[in-house]
C-alpha cells in the first residue's frame, strides 16, 4: 500500500505546466486519486496476511497481555527485602468482595529449575522446590511466587500443573501475614471435592481476621480438589482419592502429582495444619478433631479446640495429616457434618473451635468465652447393620449409648421384616449413617469409647469414616479392657 502514497508527489510535481497541459493531466490525476482511494478502502477492509502484518498483530496481543498483567499484578517492591523478580502480592481486605483470582499458570512466576532425572520422559521444570520457610511474620512472606508484606492479607493461586496447560484452573489460596512474628497455621478443605462445610469454615475464619492484630501467618486453601468440587465428587478426575496420595510423587499418578505439588508448594510452609473434612458416603460426623494422640505435639495442639470431641486416630499412609506429621508439621483433621451439604450448625461450631485455637496459640485474641471441655476418645468402634434394608436411626450425633441400647431399625421393604441394631458397647455417637438403604455389613454407627489415656488403641476409623475398603480396615476392638497398652 505504501508504494502508492510514495508515488503521489511525482504526479503533483507537474502542476506548474501550462493550463492546457493541466487539463490533459486531469484524467490521469483523477485516475490516480481513484486508485489511491480504492487502495485505502481495500486496506481498511483486509486482515493483514503478510508476515510483517502478522508480527504486528502478535505484538499487539502480547502488549495487551502484558498490560493486563501489569493491571492485575502487584507493584514491585522497592525495599531491600525484595529481589527484583518477585512481585509483592496486593494487600486486600478479605471481607471485601473481590474478583476471582485470574493469574494463569503461564503468567505465574516460574518455579525454581530442577534437573531432570535420567530416564525420565517428563519435564520436571515445573515441579516445586520451595524449601520449608520458617521466616518470622515481621518479614515479608515469600509464598507462591509473591511477597506478602507483614500486616496484609491477599489472594494467591496454586496450580498443580497436571492438566492440559491451556485448561488449568488455578486454585485460590488465601494468605494473611500478621503484623507480629509467629508460626504459620494452614487450613485445607475439600480435598474430597464433595465436602462443603470446610469451604465455608475457612471463609468465615479467615475473613474475620484483621492482619494488623494477627501474630504469625494463616494460609487457607478452601477448595483443594477443585475438579471434584465442580463435579460434586469426592474423588479426582482419575477416580483416585487425593487423601491417600500424600506426600505425593512428582513422577506418579495424577493424584500423586497433585499431592506432591500441594505438599511442596503450600503445606511445606506450614507449622501446623487443620485439614477439614466431613463424613463420607452418606454418613455424618459430630464435630471432632482426629489426631494421633501418641504424638506429644499433636496432643498439645488438640487442647486448643474448644467444645470439640477429640478422637485418637493415628491415620494411615497417604493421608495429608499423616504425611504432614511425618514432615514435622503438627497436623490434625477436623471433621464436621456430612458431605454434599452446607450445615450452618456444624459450620458455626467449627469456626468457634478454630477461633478458640487461635486464641490458645496466642495468634489472635477475641473476647472469647470457653465452653465445657469435651472428652478425648482414645478408642472408637463402628457398629454394623447385619441385615439389608431401609435404615432409620433412633439416636442422634453426640448421644450417649448404653451397652445394648437401640441405635436404629433396618426394615426389608419387600418382606417387611425388621431388625434392630443395638450397641454391643457403651459409648457416644461420634459418627453415623443418615437414613438410607443399607446392605448387610454396612458400618452405620461410630461410637467413641471413653478410656484412660494410656489405652491408646488403633481405631477402626480412617479419615472420612469408612471408605470402600472398610471390610479390610475395620477391626474389632475388644470391649472392657484396653485393646492395647
Ligand atoms: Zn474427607
Amino acid at each position: 500500500m505504501f508504494k502508492y502514497l510514495r508515488s503521489l508527489p511525482n504526479s503533483l510535481g507537474r502542476i506548474n505546466t501550462p493550463l492546457h497541459d493541466l487539463f490533459k493531466l486531469l484524467p490521469k490525476f483523477l485516475a490516480l486519486m481513484l486508485l489511491l482511494l480504492t487502495n485505502i478502502a481495500y486496506a481498511a477492509t483486509q486482515v493483514p496476511l503478510g508476515e510483517k502484518e502478522g508480527r504486528d498483530i502478535k505484538t499487539k496481543e502480547l502488549d495487551s497481555i502484558v498490560q493486563n498483567i501489569s493491571a492485575t499484578a502487584p507493584p514491585k517492591v522497592s525495599g531491600e527485602k525484595n529481589d527484583s523478580a518477585t512481585p509483592v502480592a496486593p494487600s486486600v481486605d478479605l471481607k471485601e468482595i473481590a474478583p476471582a483470582p485470574v493469574p494463569t499458570p503461564e503468567l505465574m512466576p516460574p518455579s525454581p529449575p530442577q534437573s531432570e532425572q535420567p530416564g525420565s520422559t517428563t519435564s520436571t521444570k515445573d515441579e516445586p522446590a520451595i524449601p520449608k520457610t520458617k521466616a518470622v511474620a515481621q518479614a515479608p512472606f515469600v509464598f507462591l511466587g509473591s511477597i506478602v508484606p507483614p500486616a496484609t492479607a491477599t489472594r494467591l493461586a496454586w496450580s498443580p500443573k497436571v492438566t492440559i496447560a491451556g485448561l488449568t484452573t488455578p486454585t485460590p489460596v488465601l494468605v494473611i501475614n500478621g503484623k507480629n512474628p509467629g508460626d504459620t497455621l494452614c487450613m485445607t478443605a475439600a480435598i474430597h471435592g464433595d465436602e462443603l462445610n470446610g469451604v465455608e469454615i475457612i471463609r468465615r475464619v479467615m475473613y474475620d481476621i484483621d492482619p494488623k492484630k494477627l501474630t504469625g501467618k494463616i494460609i487457607g486453601v478452601p477448595i483443594v480438589n477443585i475438579k471434584g468440587f465442580q463435579r460434586g465428587s469426592r474423588y479426582l478426575s482419575d477416580r483416585r482419592d487425593l487423601n491417600r496420595n500424600f506426600p505425593g510423587d512428582a513422577k506418579g499418578s495424577l493424584a500423586a502429582r497433585i499431592a506432591h505439588s500441594l505438599f511442596n508448594e503450600v503445606i511445606a510452609h506450614c507449622d501446623a495444619l487443620i485439614d477439614l473434612h466431613t463424613g463420607s458416603l452418606r454418613r455424618t460426623n459430630l464435630l471432632q478433631v482426629r489426631a494421633d494422640m501418641s504424638n506429644p505435639d499433636v496432643m498439645k495442639f488438640t487442647e486448643g479446640f474448644d467444645e470439640t470431641v477429640v478422637v485418637h486416630s493415628p491415620g494411615e499412609p497417604g493421608m495429608l495429616r499423616q504425611a504432614a506429621v511425618d514432615a514435622g508439621i503438627v497436623a490434625i483433621t477436623l471433621e464436621a457434618g456430612e458431605s454434599l451439604r452446607l450445615q450452618e450448625k456444624q459450620v458455626k461450631l467449627a469456626v468457634k473451635s478454630i477461633n478458640s485455637l487461635l486464641q490458645r496459640e496466642n495468634m489472635y485474641s477475641r473476647m472469647f468465652s470457653w465452653g465445657t471441655p469435651e472428652p478425648t476418645y482414645y478408642r472408637s468402634q463402628w457398629i454394623r447393620a447385619n441385615k439389608g434394608g431401609i435404615l432409620f436411626s433412633h439416636i442422634g450425633l453426640g448421644d450417649f449409648i448404653k451397652k445394648g441400647g437401640a441405635l436404629g431399625t433396618v426394615t426389608d421393604p419387600i418382606t417387611n421384616e425388621s431388625s434392630e441394631i443395638t450397641s454391643p458397647i457403651a459409648g457416644r455417637v461420634i459418627g453415623m449413617a443418615v437414613n438410607q438403604v443399607v446392605m448387610p455389613g454396612f458400618a452405620a454407627y461410630h461410637l467413641g469409647i471413653e478410656t484412660p489415656e494410656n489405652c491408646l488403641a488403633t481405631t477402626d476409623d480412617n479419615e472420612s469414616t469408612v471408605p470402600e475398603s472398610e471390610s479390610v480396615k475395620l477391626q474389632t476392638i475388644p470391649t472392657g479392657e484396653c485393646a492395647r497398652k
